[in-house]
């Protein structure tokens, strides 16, 4: 096939013993922890949980320095757990969802905080605070083989070796087998969607030279530069 020029490289991740992990979608839900909620000034009740998008190209991967991005003076972080599939499927059953997990890794939801609070204040569609180049930092994969179903043990994110973000995956508003049963209501899941789960409480900015340290038990842990 001949294309009017060369079509963009698959994105991948890598994951251990296995073949690297095309990435297909990147899907993240918001306000997924109630401290969270609160921190941004909102109520945890069990609203259905809402989500958005960010392109497959926006990884960044484990290691690399992230170009601090144009149009923001108010880049933050967020620590998730990143759920990685390889089957997918439309209205999934809430118990069939970890049969259907490739893995699971550590990500970071960069986010342009002064961005997403005038668009949410004007009522416009925070995309351009979620959506930019490099705006998804994830470590490597670790397939579920090894982790078993991860559903608690402590996620933490360090800026500097200080600790900003400590919470406990069991804290999540939605778990994960909810998340993407919900999710499969809307759209159909396949092979090589992520699933960002959320962030907890503590965000907050980040500057050119910083180091983000973040991590989940049993995951490789995600280290980038600010640059
Ligand atoms: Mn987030």
């Amino acid at each position: 096939m001949n294309y009017a020029f060369p079509p963009a490289p698959v994105v991948t991740l890598d994951a251990m013993s296995s073949n690297p992990f095309p990435v297909r979608r990147i899907f993240c839900v918001g306000q997924n922890y109630p401290d969270h909620v609160r921190e941004m000034g909102a109520d945890p009740g069990r609203d259905e949980p809402f989500f958005f998008m960010k392109p497959a190209d926006a990884i960044l991967q484990n290691g690399e320095t992230m170009p601090y991005p144009p149009g923001t003076n108010d880049l933050q972080p967020e620590v998730e757990l990143v759920v990685a599939m390889n089957i997918g499927g439309k209205n999934i059953a809430p118990e069939k969802v970890n049969d259907m997990i490739f893995g699971y890794a550590v990500g970071l939801d960069m986010t342009r905080r002064d961005l997403q609070k005038s668009f949410k204040e004007k009522g416009q569609p925070w995309e351009m605070s979620k959506s930019f180049d490099f705006s998804a930092p994830c470590s490597s994969i670790t397939p579920e083989m090894y982790t078993g179903v991860v559903a608690k043990g402590p996620i933490q994110l360090k800026v500097n070796g200080q600790l900003r973000q400590s919470a406990d995956l069991g804290d999540m508003i939605w778990g994960v087998p909810e998340l993407i049963s919900k999710l499969s209501h809307l759209v159909e899941i396949v092979p090589g969607d992520l699933i960002f789960t959320g962030t907890p409480a503590g965000v907050g900015p980040v500057v050119k030279g910083d180091k983000i340290e973040a991590t989940i038990a049993g995951l490789e842990p995600l280290i980038i530069e600010i640059g």
